[in-house]
């Protein structure tokens, strides 16, 4: 992995200023800026791992904390009951943008079916 700070870095070090919905030791979530969903927040760990993969691999107790980070964010969104989705796009195909793990938490409406 390259050492060269990510987008997702700048922003968690405030360089780049977003709209933070809740962060802890671990975890950092904001909203997208072209939000695909009327909730859509972004879940990242602080310590930066290419994809979710990645995460799994290294340090699972992190990959639980983005997903306890997830969960936290539907609460505080008021969308746990009427449901969420969390996705993680993983490198070429699924259209991964930015390199540093990212869990999206979409919902607030119904949303659409995945695929193409
Ligand atoms: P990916 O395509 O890698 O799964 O998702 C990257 C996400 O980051 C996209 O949904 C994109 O809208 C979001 N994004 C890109 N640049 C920025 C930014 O500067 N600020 C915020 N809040 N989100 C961003």
């Amino acid at each position: 992995m390259s050492d060269a700070e990510t987008l997702f870095e700048r922003i968690i070090a405030g360089e780049i200023p977003s709209d933070v919905v809740y962060e802890d030791d671990t975890t950092f979530a904001f909203r997208d800026i072209r939000p695909q969903a009327r909730v859509h927040v972004l879940v990242v760990p602080r310590k930066r791992y290419r994809n979710v993969a990645e995460l799994a691999a290294a340090d699972p107790q992190l990959l639980a904390d983005v997903l306890k980070t997830a969960r936290k964010v539907a609460e505080l969104e008021g969308i746990t009951e009427s449901g969420y989705r969390v996705v993680f796009n993983t490198d070429a195909d699924a259209g991964q943008t930015v390199f540093h793990v990212h869990a999206h938490v979409l919902g607030g409406e119904q949303l659409g079916l995945f695929g193409r």
